[in-house]
Order: C-alpha cells, then structure tokens, then sequence
C-alpha cells in the first residue's frame, strides 16, 4: 500500500505509537492501514469413495485442480462461504457438512478452513471459474497437477482419516512451496 486509502496521501511503512508491528501508516490524517491475513473458505465434496475436484479456468494455477475454495466474503460465515464457492465453482450442493481442517500459511497470511460432506446430487457443472468438474478415486487425483500444497494436504488429510472410526478436524501450518 503506497497511498492512503482515506485522504490519498503517501503512506509510510512504520511501527505506530504503542504497537510493536510496522504497518502502512498515514501521516496526514493518521489512520492506520492494518493488514491481517485472509480466511479462504473450501469444501471437500465427496460422492461414495470419490471426491469432487475443479480445474482452474483462473490464474494463478490456470490448468491444475482445486478443491473449490475461496475467500470469505463480509457477513458471511465460514460454512456459508465454503458452499457459496461449491455452489459457484462446481455447480454442486453439500449434505451435512463438517469441518474437517483447519491450515495456517503464514508466509502468504492466508488460513484456509475446509467442510466435508456428501453432494447432495450428481448434477454438479463447471462454474465460470472451472474449466472442468469431475470426481476422482483416491488413486485417480491428479496428485501432480494439483493446484496448491494446501489442497494436496487436505486431501492426503481426507483420505488417510476416511476410515479411521472417529471423525476429527486436522489442523496444520502449510510451510511447503510450490514444486
Ligand atoms: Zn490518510
């Protein structure tokens, strides 16, 4: 951030009076611009022992598979966001979701939170942020061509726990990069 977004002046990148962090400071009309990390709301929809994954129609990562996910929105709840982007991105609907993971990435400040649930019906389609939609085998993920190494550990996370008798939320901080 170089201006501020209240007056337009040039901010400076500085620790304010009584904080112990530096942030984008306004010196003319002195807001503080903080910067936090951002919730990205995901789903892991499942039909039987396969899974629903989408095709990046969008950068960054055109071309590789996501689990649909997203960033929330204001007034939403975490769960809403999650089937807004299944909705969106895939066309599909959830039956008695359940969190299932939580992941912190500090070095990007993002923290994703994924649901889990059945679809509702096999009438899902690409959304406009999907090239393609479809549903994979444990053993048919493109486990190569995914997306983000966020997705790559909820979905290792989903199957190693599918059978165990207790259902769990994971969590973990995501350090890897991409390869
Ligand atoms: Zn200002």
């Amino acid at each position: 951030m170089n201006f501020c977004s209240q007056c337009g002046k040039p901010t400076h990148y500085r620790v304010p009076d009584g904080d112990n962090r530096e942030r984008h400071v306004c010196d003319h009309c002195d807001t503080i611009h903080y910067q936090n990390p951002r919730i990205i709301a995901g789903c892991i929809p499942t039909s039987g022992d396969r899974v629903l994954l989408c095709k990046r129609a969008i950068e960054p990562r055109r071309g590789y598979w996501t689990l649909p996910a997203g960033f929330l929105e204001n007034g939403e709840t975490i769960l809403q966001g999650a089937l807004r982007e299944c909705h969106e991105e895939a066309g599909a609907q959830l039956n008695t979701p359940s969190l299932c993971g939580i992941y912190d990435i500090p070095h990007i400040s993002q923290v994703y939170v994924f649901y889990q649930g059945p679809l509702s019906n096999d009438d899902f389609r690409a959304g406009d942020e999907s090239l393609e939609v479809e549903l994979f085998q444990e053993r048919e993920v493109p486990w190569e061509a995914l997306a983000f190494p966020v997705i790559t550990l909820a979905l290792e996370h989903y199957f190693a726990d599918r059978q165990a008798t207790s259902s769990g939320v994971r969590s973990a901080t995501v350090s890897r990069r991409l390869r």
